[in-house]
């Protein structure tokens, strides 16, 4: 498989350390306030690319970090503690508040069919790793301790800015929000392993340390979470876009000053999702959830079809209007689907063999689920057998995960089990008296009245079809 790699700023073959295994690491969601669909087109795009793996024949360790410390609000050492300022917002405990927002992550992953991570480990649970990792760093000379805290020192290292080439100004992040520059740091792009002296007094947790009663900072969480579960090395690492600095810089720089090797060797990133004005955010402007998603009537698995056409290496925008024009397709290709199920046909595998290629072929290419969704309208298309249509279907879907068969399914047993009410049944009446005089206005009239009621009438050859209106 070619897959674009952000060190290398190439697509290049994804080869992992021990074949037909891949160490997979995703930083995961800071836990202070439920995700934005944002957030979850990330973890969309990650959760196609490790089912892409298992189904090519790979078994996939997936190490998660739950973020319930450290992460300041500007990705920097400056900003408030996003967890205080749930604290603030909530009155409640910052673990209540982590506890709540990780159930709330996993119900909404559960809903976009997101597979939880083997696994999930929560940065307060692997303290004294921080510890003794941050002690190691300092041992080597790679950190130092100032007014307090202990700062990783990038002036050590042959090359920090191993992703793109960063601006000074990029390290200005926070500064905009009033906060003042660190004069303790050594060096511009210096970052914070351990605090102990801050500006938060009233930071909740604090665990003891050499340097004192404090916390981490942010990044040190993913490196000593991805080596305990990962050992020495990763195949590969993910995240959005904005992770890959300052966080996966500085991951990246204490993982290999630490091991003294490199770490991990292919970083794959998700374009942001946007709105037409702008950044996501979840304070700003309308919280788009998947649950307010549900209260406007879209299925949660229309927004993963609305992710999936597009390449993940674009950004892409979020509008009702483009989610609205998702979901229709979205349910078209279930209803197509649904004309498949009660079949008599064998599958026939060169058949189902030949559908399946092009859709390997996208995959293969940089993940394109855009042109794999291609794939499953063209296998809905060919001459194959219904049996072969629904069986390449279904393969697809496996790593899709768009819960094709089941909506198709779950439609017509809703149609099978739902009764026409009478007085549908007397307008659909009314309405082939009215064909049969060959009066049209008022058979359409009539069609109006039915659809209103929230009936679809169809005639067939077989006769006349009522199903509800999804
Ligand atoms: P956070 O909860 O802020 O730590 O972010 C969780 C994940 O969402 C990270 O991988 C971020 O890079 C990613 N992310 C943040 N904003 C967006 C966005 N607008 N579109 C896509 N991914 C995002
Ligand atoms: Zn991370």
């Amino acid at each position: 498989m070619l897959l674009y790699n952000t060190l290398t700023h190439k697509k290049e073959p994804f080869v992992t350390a021990e074949p037909g295994k891949v160490k997979m690491y995703t930083c995961g969601p800071t836990v202070y306030h439920y995700a934005h669909i944002g957030n979850l087109r990330s973890y969309i795009m990650e959760d196609v690319l490790e089912k892409y793996l298992s189904a090519s024949g790979n078994k996939v360790l997936r190490i998660m970090n739950i973020t319930d410390v450290g992460h300041l609000t500007s990705d920097g050492d400056t900003g408030e503690d996003k967890m205080q300022k749930a604290v603030k917002r909530e009155h409640k405990s910052v673990m209540s508040i982590a506890q709540f927002y990780t159930e709330a992550f996993f119900a909404d992953c559960v809903k976009l069919n997101i597979k939880k991570p083997e696994i999930v480990q929560p940065a307060t649970g692997c303290i004294p790793e921080f510890i003794a990792t941050i002690e190691k760093l300092i041992e080597k000379g790679y950190a130092y301790l100032a007014g307090g805290n202990v700062y990783f020192d990038t002036s050590k290292l042959e090359q920090y800015y191993v992703f793109h080439d960063f601006k000074e100004e990029d390290l200005d992040v926070g500064v905009r929000e009033g906060v003042e520059a660190d004069e303790n740091k050594r060096n511009k792009a210096d970052f914070v392993l351990w605090f102990t002296k801050s500006k938060f007094d009233d930071q909740e947790l604090k665990w003891e340390s050499p340097w004192g009663l404090g916390y981490p900072g942010w990044h040190i969480e993913c490196s000593c979470i991805g080596m305990k579960y990962g050992g020495e090395t990763l195949d590969l690492h993910c995240g959005g876009i904005d992770n890959a600095f300052p966080h996966h810089t500085n991951e990246i720089a204490q993982s290999e000053a630490f091991l003294g090797h490199s770490w991990c060797k292919h970083w794959f990133h998700v374009l942001h999702l946007n709105t037409n004005d702008g950044k996501m955010s979840k304070s700003k402007g309308e919280f788009l959830t998947v649950s307010l998603l549900e209260q406007k009537g879209y299925s949660p698995l229309a927004y993963r079809f609305f992710c999936l056409q597009s390449h993940y290496r674009k950004s892409l925008v979020f509008s009702w209007e483009n989610l609205d024009n998702a979901a229709g397709a979205y349910n078209k290709l279930v209803a197509k689907i649904g004309t498949l199920l009660n079949n008599t046909d064998t599958v026939d595998e060169a058949k189902k063999a030949e559908l399946l290629k092009p859709f390997t072929e996208a995959m293969d290419n940089d993940l394109n689920t855009a042109l794999a969704i291609t794939a499953v309208y063209d296998a809905l298309k060919s001459d194959a057998n219904a049996a072969t249509k629904l069986s390449a279907v279904e393969a697809m879907d496996q790593v899709l995960s768009l819960g094709l068969i089941d909506a198709a399914k779950a439609s017509a047993d809703k149609a099978e089990n739902t009764e026409i009410p009478a007085e549908v049944l007397a307008l659909v009446e009314a309405r082939k008296e009215a064909r049969k005089a060959k009066d049209f206005a008022k058979a359409d009239e009539l069609r109006d009245q039915i659809t209103a009621l929230g009936w679809q009438i169809r005639e067939t050859r077989q006769g006349t079809e009522i199903t509800p209106i999804q």
